[in-house]
């Protein structure tokens, strides 16, 4: 079930995003671009194209605009606040992890689930707090994309990618032109290795066994100086 907030509940929760914005301003985040734009045949080139918003591709981003690389598309092909397996096709009822590991805070105290449950429910409910449901995990990870504004494409897709001019051309699926690319961060976990990513590939790219993990499929199709 969804989390439902009372009144106090949204009073913690706008304090903690002051302090997350306080944070990142004292830290300087996200830092300025640094990296020089380059287009190819006249088209813009992308630096960065992140596949997947799950807590790994949220994170990734967060660790590359602090770093100060802003030139990046983000995409999942999931509806927004649906990425991962949390809302849809998992079954377990709660996170296996202890409810005290970090998970995507990148350093960030107050990113952290611990902050974020403790800013809406108090300390005495994360004391009883056992093993974290997982609809209010997704609710914590929807949270942290909104509090670090991370502007991220839902409802596209990754399908192909291949080496043009020392770059990637990546093509994703419905309307989209391909993007050209100079890195490309696969954040899409085991989803990747479903038929819908696969039958967008060659079959040259597939084993006798069933379709090839996305790292696999990568290295053969691209030298590697496009991934390593
Ligand atoms: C019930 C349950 C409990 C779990 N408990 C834990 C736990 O306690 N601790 C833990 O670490 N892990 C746990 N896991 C594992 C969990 O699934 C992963 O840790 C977590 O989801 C990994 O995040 P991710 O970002 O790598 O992948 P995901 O969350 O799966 O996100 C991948 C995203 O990539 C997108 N995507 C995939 N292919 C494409 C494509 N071709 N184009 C565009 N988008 C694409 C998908 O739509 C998806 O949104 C649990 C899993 C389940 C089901």
């Amino acid at each position: 079930m969804e989390c439902m907030h009372t009144r106090s509940d949204t009073a913690g929760l706008v304090e903690l995003e002051e302090r997350v914005r306080q944070d990142r301003q004292d830290l300087c985040q996200p830092a300025a671009n640094w990296v020089p734009s380059r287009s190819c045949n006249g088209q813009k080139v992308v630096d960065i194209v992140v596949v997947g918003a799950g807590m790994c591709g949220l994170v990734a981003h967060h660790a590359l605009i602090a770093g100060g690389m802003r030139n990046i598309l983000h995409i999942d092909r999931s509806p927004e606040g649906r990425e991962g397996p949390w809302v849809t096709f998992a079954r377990m009822n709660t996170l296996r992890s202890p409810k005290n590991l970090t998970g995507p805070a990148f350093g960030h105290a107050a990113l952290t689930f611990r902050a974020w449950f403790r800013a809406q429910y108090g300390e005495a409910r994360w004391e009883a707090l056992d093993k974290i449901d997982r609809p209010m995990w997704m609710e914590y990870l929807r949270w942290y994309r909104k509090v670090l504004d991370l502007p991220i494409q839902n409802g596209l897709e990754l399908q192909r990618v291949t080496p043009e001019d020392g770059l990637l051309r990546v093509d994703l699926g419905g309307q989209a032109a391909p993007i050209l690319a100079r890195k490309l961060v696969l954040a899409t976990a085991a989803t990747a290795r479903d038929s819908q990513l696969c039958q967008g590939l060659s079959s040259a790219f597939r084993d006798s066994t069933g379709p090839t993990p996305p790292m696999t499929l990568i290295s053969q199709s691209c030298p590697a100086n496009a991934w390593q």
